[in-house]
């Protein structure tokens, strides 16, 4: 069986559209398995440019689509992205969008609590985008939520929102908020329901047969590993398992389906949102990587923070994760260095670490360790083979590879689909 699992193996927007998309092509199943409408693809296709939130790449080729049980799903913004999508011509039908029915639901007083606690914490603040995603994790492990197989059962809904209603007047109470208004809202899941529940599927169904027929199944991750709940720099990291082993739980394959696991990672780092960022710079550097690499969010539109390579924390990422290989997004940007900097290692005080410490403080306060490597001053931009890369560029991939412990199995070097450098077929594995 020949699947694949894609990650993001920094702070997530590594680029993970494109490869999803030109891996799409040979996939015939498109999974998202975590996450929600946090994250942001960007799709360049022939002319046209796709953002997608919450849908599987694959929609826009006509892949099946699944959205697998580990999402949280918001039904609101989902009719709004199939709108938006088919308004661009896409054609998006319950043959080809499956939803697993277990999907929990984000509500309305999610964005809203996600929103308030953003905005009582300062700068303490975690940065979230503010789509109820924490919120709706916390009351699916709290085992209050509201799923997609529930705007089946609507009429029987009434204690199980209660339930969860009185759970959060509680906290709104402690904002000042008024009670919810369940009326509205089993109106509102009403109305919604007629929506979503044709997508509404078994899941692990069409994948298991999916599997059991040989067909190419493509996991597609969002945010990045260094925003794991377990693996990431907590507290600042989003409320799911962002590695691969997700892919099993957060869709019902299990274990053995995953694949190949092709970490996405940037030439360079960002972040978008608070928390540790050892490598950033604040400073014309981070600037200039920011303007080439045009480093703003596809979701919330903030500007990221850049940095330069970090090869301790994508080693991590590739250890936790598993990854098989990985694909170098955004070399081009960094063409036209006279010198590039990559982290090496950490230092707090006297001691060295070649990981990152996990508590918040350490994590806060370590000193990257740098090596400089020679820049190159040609142009990288649209190279599809290594002969088009320039001797110091080759020898900058090589040292990442060194250095994180993983092959690179893909350089990608523009937002085109075909500006790849192909070393090892994921899929052929
Ligand atoms: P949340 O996922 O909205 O709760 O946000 C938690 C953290 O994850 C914040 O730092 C966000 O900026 C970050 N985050 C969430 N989704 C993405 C993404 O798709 N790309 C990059 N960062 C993200």
């Amino acid at each position: 069986m020949a699947n694949v699992t894609v990650v993001g193996a920094q702070w997530g927007d590594e680029g993970k559209g494109k490869i999803v998309d030109w891996l799409s092509e040979r996939a015939e199943v498109v999974v998202r398995f975590q996450g929600g409408h946090n994250a942001g693809h960007t799709l360049v296709v022939g002319e046209n440019v796709y953002k997608l939130s919450l849908l599987p790449s694959g929609i826009v080729r006509g892949t099946l689509s699944v959205i697998g049980n580990g999402v949280v799903l918001d039904p609101w913004h989902l009719r709004d992205e199939i709108a938006k999508l088919r308004g661009q011509g896409v054609t998006i039908t319950p043959d080809n969008l499956h939803i697993a029915e277990t999907c929990p639901l984000i509500l309305p007083f999610h964005r809203d609590l996600d929103g308030l606690r953003e905005d009582a914490s300062g700068a303490g603040k975690i940065g979230t985008t503010r789509r109820g995603i924490g919120p709706a994790y916390e009351d699916k492990v709290g085992r209050r939520a509201i799923r997609v197989c529930d705007l089946a059962h609507l009429d029987a809904l009434g204690p199980q929102i209660e339930r969860l209603c009185a759970h959060h007047d509680a906290l709104r109470a402690g904002f000042g908020e008024p009670p919810i208004d369940r009326e509205r809202l089993l109106a509102d899941l009403r109305e919604i329901a007629d929506v979503v529940l044709p997508y509404a599927k078994p899941v692990w169904v069409s994948l298991n047969d999916a599997k059991q027929a040989g067909k190419r199944i493509l996991f597609e991750g969002a945010q990045g590993i260094l925003l794991d709940v377990d693996h990431g720099t907590y507290p600042f990291v989003t409320s799911s398992n962002t590695i691969a082993g997700t892919a099993a739980n957060g869709s019902g394959l299990g274990p053995s389906g995953a694949g190949f696991v092709l970490g996405i990672a940037k030439a360079y780092t960002t972040r978008v949102g608070s928390g540790p960022f050892p490598t950033e710079q604040d400073n014309e550097i981070g600037e200039r990587l920011g303007t080439r690499g045009h480093e703003f969010g596809t979701v919330t539109g903030r500007k990221r923070r850049c940095g330069w390579f970090d090869s301790v924390l994508v080693r991590q990422a590739a250890a936790v994760s598993g990854i098989s290989g990985i694909a170098l997004t955004k070399l081009d940007v960094l063409d036209g260095f006279d010198e590039i900097r990559i982290c090496v290692g950490y230092r707090i005080g006297d001691r060295d670490y070649d990981y990152l410490p996990p508590h918040a403080s350490d994590q806060a306060a370590v000193e990257p360790i740098y090596e400089t490597i020679e820049g190159w001053s040609q142009s990288t931009a649209g190279a599809r083979s290594w002969a088009e890369l320039p001797a110091a560029a080759i020898k900058y991939i090589r040292r990442v590879e060194e250095l994180i412990r993983c092959p690179v199995a893909l350089v990608s070097t523009s937002p085109e689909r075909d500006d790849t450098i192909l070393v090892r077929d994921p899929f052929a594995d």
